[in-house]
């Protein structure tokens, strides 16, 4: 049987306009590779029936999934439902959980409901209901000649919880034959996407199964390495020795593995396994370090606290870089970054220092190009360690990008202590 061939379909003015970017579908095209199913078309159409009728019509005839998401709400301009319905011929009938659910969020609050809001409980008669735990409108799925419909909510609050509980199984079982997708997540730092594509071009020119994609997000690469097969053993027994061949390349690079282990992640999660503790003195990173690591739950037990240490006023008077220094060398020089990183790690009496100084742009500063940045990186019992980094692209990404090496250099740094 033929691989199933899936399409997209987002609805709604406002993205038409540029308000809002289709992130649902980006998620949506990911959650699909995850099962191997490809996805050949993303469209984006406006809240107009005879548009939207459009589109249908020509993604019926090209595809054997297809997916929307938005117009399942209780407005006017909502009208997926209703268009589709048109389309496969069928009406639409109130699904009495999802009103049960709907008039429990009135009277729980004491509003009012609206007309319009009996609306969201509408499915098409006869198609699959997934629930909405996190608002009114249900998705559904529907099949018709040899397609299958699928409707989700716009808001990603109820979509991506809707796919990863209801959808994924749904369409999971929807493929002809019953596989498992096993995969093994690697997460890499230092090297780009496009970089380290290339050094694994042969591999990824070859593949099938398993599949390698690699994907850049927040400054960091992730490969994915996913293998069909009847069991989970035996996609590891596929997955191991690409994943083998892959790290004899690039393996330098790999922190850590698993969707959920950004940078910040790990290196919370290895100091808490060694019971030690990190303290930044940030320049032009402006709290990007300290904001990344107290994202992650349970920080506190590691994260002794940081310095914003902007001016030189800052790094004179509160972290005792000495004015000959700032002088000489400058704010943005190696010098520098090995004393903040000495120095936040003394006062705040943490077991790593980290500190960050560079020139994030738009224009030069002390003479010194747009880019260039010191990473210190201090550790108890060991000589500091300052990396120099010639970091391209807009201010947003060198700070992006340098706060993310010193998380990544700690990392080093810990390995070898
Ligand atoms: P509601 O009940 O909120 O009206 P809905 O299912 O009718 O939900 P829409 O009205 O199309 O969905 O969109 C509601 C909101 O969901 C949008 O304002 C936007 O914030 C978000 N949203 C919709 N579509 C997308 C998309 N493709 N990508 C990212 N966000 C989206
Ligand atoms: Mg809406």
């Amino acid at each position: 049987m033929r691989k199933m061939r899936a399409e997209i379909i987002a609805v709604g003015t406002e993205l038409l306009l540029g308000q809002i970017a289709n992130t649902n579908a980006q998620f949506l095209s990911q959650k699909l590779a995850e099962i191997g199913v490809g996805v050949y078309f993303h469209t984006v159409v406006g809240d107009n029936t005879e548009r939207l009728l459009q589109v249908i019509r020509l993604a019926s005839g090209r595809s054997d999934l297809v997916i929307f998401t938005g117009g399942l709400g209780p407005t006017q301009d909502d009208l997926t439902k209703e268009t589709v319905a048109g389309h496969v011929g069928i009406g639409l009938e109130t699904n009495s959980e999802a009103m049960e659910r709907i008039e429990k969020f009135f009277s729980q609050r004491g509003i009012v409901m609206t007309k319009n809001n009996r609306k969201q409980a509408l499915v098409l008669s006869g198609s699959h209901v997934f629930s909405n735990d996190f608002g009114m409108a249900p998705g559904m799925a529907i099949r018709h000649d040899s397609s299958t419909f699928v409707l989700l909510p716009g808001p990603p609050s109820e979509m991506y919880p809707m796919v990863e509980n209801y959808v994924m199984p749904y369409l999971t079982d929807l493929l002809p034959d019953k596989q498992v997708f096993h995969s093994h997540v690697l997460r890499f730092y230092g090297i780009g996407e496009s970089a380290l594509e290339e050094k694994l071009l042969d591999l990824i020119e070859k593949q099938d199964n398993p599949t390698i994609a690699p994907y850049a997000k927040e400054f960091e690469v992730t490969l994915r390495i996913t293998a069909r097969a009847a069991t989970v053993e035996e996609g590891e027994t596929l997955i191991l020795p690409v994943e083998k061949e892959i790290l004899s390349r690039v393996g330098q690079y790999m922190y850590g593995m698993g969707e959920n282990s950004s940078l910040h992640d790990v290196l919370v999660s290895e100091l808490k396994k060694r019971n030690e503790t990190i303290a930044c003195a940030e320049s032009c990173t402006g709290g990007a370090i300290a904001s990344l690591i107290t994202a992650v739950p349970g920080s506190s037990q590691v994260f002794r606290g940081g310095v914003v240490c902007y001016t030189n006023e800052v790094k004179k008077q509160l972290l005792e870089v000495p004015d000959s220094i700032l002088q000489t060398d400058g704010a943005v020089s190696e010098k520098t970054a090995q004393l903040l990183a000495e120095h936040v790690r003394e006062k705040l009496g943490a077991t790593y220092g980290i500190s960050v100084t560079g020139v994030a742009g738009p224009d030069p500063s002390e003479g010194k190009p747009v880019g260039l940045v010191y990473v210190g990186i201090a550790a108890e019992g060991m000589p500091t360690v300052v990396k120099e980094l010639r970091l391209a692209g807009r201010r947003h990404a060198i700070v992006g990008r340098a706060a993310k090496y010193a998380l990544f250099y700690a990392l080093q740094m810990q390995k070898e202590r």
